[in-house]
This record gives C-alpha cells, structure tokens and sequence, in this order.
C-alpha cells in the first residue's frame, strides 16, 4: 500500500464529506426562507378573509341606516296625510308609502344575505385562526429544528476541517501541490477510481499497461486523461469508509 495515496483518497473522501454537509448548511436559509413564506402565506389569508368579513359587516350596518331612514320617511309621509286636500294628492302619498316599502324590502333582503354571508366568513375565519395558529406553533419548531441542524451541521464541518488538515500535514510537499492544482482545475475531484481499465470520473480507457502497474501499487500514477491520481478498488485499503475517517 502506497501510504501517500492513501492520505490523498483521505483527503478527498473528506472533502466530499465536506461538499456534503456545505450543500446542507447553505440549505439552511432558503428552508428557513421557505417555512416564513408559508406562515405568511396564511396569515396573509387571514388578513384579507378578516378584511372581507369587516366589509360585510359595514356594509350590513349601511344597509340597516338606510332601512331606517325610509322607515322615517314613511312615518313623515303618513303624517302628512293628515293635512292632504285632493284624492289625487292622497294617491301620490300612498303611491309614495308603497314603493318606499318595497325599497326598504329589498334591502332587508340584501341585509339577509349579507347576513348569512357573515355567518359563513365567520366560520371561515375561525378555521382559518385555528390553521394559522398550528402552523405558528409548527414554524417555531421547524425553526428550531432546523437551526439546530444548521448548527450541528457547522461543528460537523468544522471537525472534517480539522481532520482535514491533519491528513494535509502528513501529504508530501510535491504531491501536495500537484493535489492541489487537481483541486482547483478539477472540479474539486483530485482522486479517481479504475474499475475494469476505465478512470470512474472522466470515464476514458486507461492503457492496459497503466492498469497493470496501478494494479502492481508501486507508484502513484495519474489519469492520462484528466490527470488524477488514481487507485484500484481491488486494493481493499484504499476503500475507505466513513468509519476510517472517523479513526484518523
Ligand atoms: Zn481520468
């Protein structure tokens, strides 16, 4: 077993640990971004469910002066009949008593159904109340939860940091700073696996003879293709497992 290449599959299985738990830490914010909007969502229902059943009931009250400002006029138009001279005078006055009844009838029936439309926007409203403080209590949770995660998360990383290092400090200096350079230009991947003669991360053949010397574990050698710095899983020690990691 090649020591070196080793501490370099170390290095690159943390840092992937690392990548792994970066994505879930950055996650964070939008989730809780996520949970705000939902809460909000509902309590913007509220408000404007709330708006509605004010306005209806301004409205009722609107509709119910009105009622009884006819209810005055008629009373004054019979009292005028008092003093009425002429039959055709009368007639206006009871004509006029009639069709102000039929006005305040139908708006005793707009008064109903705005009635019954209240009814039901209380019922709304009081569900509604009742979803926005459940989802209240639950955001507080989730926010909790997911703060306590966040923070589990960094001390995760800031561990692999750590260990990281550690396995840096044993790399030789040369190797170091070829890994390095991999890093940078590679997409964060400076190590890759052989199975079966193919580099598992840019999928190109490896020469047969490169395969049998990777196989030999004499030497560290590199992709000829993308340059990283390969091992062979059929070597059982440089299958690392998070357990390894642990160990380090
Ligand atoms: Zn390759």
């Amino acid at each position: 077993m090649l020591d070196q290449l080793k501490c370099l599959i170390e290095y690159q299985m943390i840092e992937n640990k690392k990548n792994l738990l970066v994505r879930g830490y950055e996650e964070t914010p939008r989730r809780l971004a996520e949970i705000e909007r939902e809460l909000e969502h509902i309590e913007g229902e509220y408000q404007s469910k709330k708006a509605e059943y004010d306005n209806a009931w301004t409205m009722h009250k609107a509709l119910e002066t009105s009622i009884g400002d006819l209810e005055r006029k008629i009373a004054r138009s019979k009292s005028r009949m008092a003093d009425v001279k002429t039959n055709k005078e009368y007639q206006a006055i009871l004509k006029e008593i009639e069709d102000t009844k039929k006005e305040i009838a139908s708006r005793e029936d707009s008064a109903l159904d705005i009635m019954e439309n209240i009814e039901a926007l209380k019922r709304e409203l009081e569900e509604l109340g009742k979803e926005v403080e459940a989802r209240r209590k639950t955001f507080d949770e989730d926010r909790k939860r997911l703060l306590s995660e966040s923070e589990q998360l960094k001390e995760k990383l800031d561990e692999l940091e750590i260990l990281q290092q550690k396995v840096r400090e044993k790399i030789k200096p040369d190797l170091l700073k070829r890994s390095d350079f991999l890093f940078k230009r590679q997409a964060g991947i400076a190590v890759a696996a052989v199975e079966n003669g193919v580099c598992q991360v840019c999928h190109l053949n490896i020469p047969p003879q490169k395969f049998i010397e990777l196989q030999r574990d004499d030497s560290i050698i590199q992709c000829p293709h993308c340059h990283r710095f390969l091992y062979w899983p059929g070597h059982q020690e440089y299958c690392l497992t998070e357990e390894d990691l642990r160990s380090l």
